[in-house]
């Protein structure tokens, strides 16, 4: 059997263009041998989000104490707020002979991937922009002045998509999870 190398996973593509949706069927599908990091964030949580399972919902000032503390190993500013991912998290898993993959945005990503040379890279993009304000505005979660941020965002992100070492479209959700299944077996072993 093939031995198992742990990585380092950034995973990052614009807002509203199914990084959720791809992740949930790829967590499904793939081995054990990968955890999906909790980032803190101090937004809002959605209709049906968790507190410990999709992020740690904090204030601005325990984030910024977090910052202080040294906690983060990298944290971004977007659309309006904190977002980071905790460095301890990270380390220990990785040193379990985990893999982590870190669902973050541009700034977020640049940073891990200056951190880390060695992290595996892979951005997600929609087939036009056009499609990717549609799936933003159908998923009804954000008010019209924060989709406005986040396309702004986008934009910038999609500039930047040939920094990662992989690009996978996001025209079907089912191709999209074997890509990204056969990127993660291919740079795991
Ligand atoms: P949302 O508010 O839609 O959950 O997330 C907004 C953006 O922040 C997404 O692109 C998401 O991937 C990113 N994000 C989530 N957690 C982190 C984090 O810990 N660090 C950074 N830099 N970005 C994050």
């Amino acid at each position: 059997m093939k031995k198992y190398i742990p990585r380092l996973i950034i995973f990052t593509g614009p807002s509203g263009v199914g990084k959720g949706t791809i992740l949930a069927d790829f967590f499904k599908k793939t081995d054990k041998n990968i955890v999906y990091s909790i980032s803190n964030t101090t937004r809002n949580p959605r209709d049906g989000e968790i507190n410990g399972i999709h992020y740690f919902f904090v204030s601005k000032d325990e984030f910024e104490k977090m910052i202080e503390n040294d906690l983060f190993l990298e944290y971004a500013q977007y659309s309006g707020n904190y977002y980071g991912t905790n460095k301890k998290f990270v380390d220990e898993k990785l040193k379990e002979g985990k893999s982590v993959l870190l669902e973050i945005e541009l700034q977020g990503a640049l940073k891990v991937m200056k951190k880390c040379p060695d992290a595996l890279s892979i951005f997600i993009k929609p087939p036009t922009f056009q499609e990717l304000e549609k799936r933003l505005r159908q998923r009804g979660s954000e008010d019209e002045q924060t989709i406005q941020k986040r396309l702004e965002a986008s934009k910038e992100e999609l500039n930047n998509a040939n920094k990662f070492k992989y690009i996978i479209e996001n025209d079907t959700v089912e191709r999209a999870v074997d890509e990204l299944i056969e990127i993660y077996n291919k740079e795991t072993t």
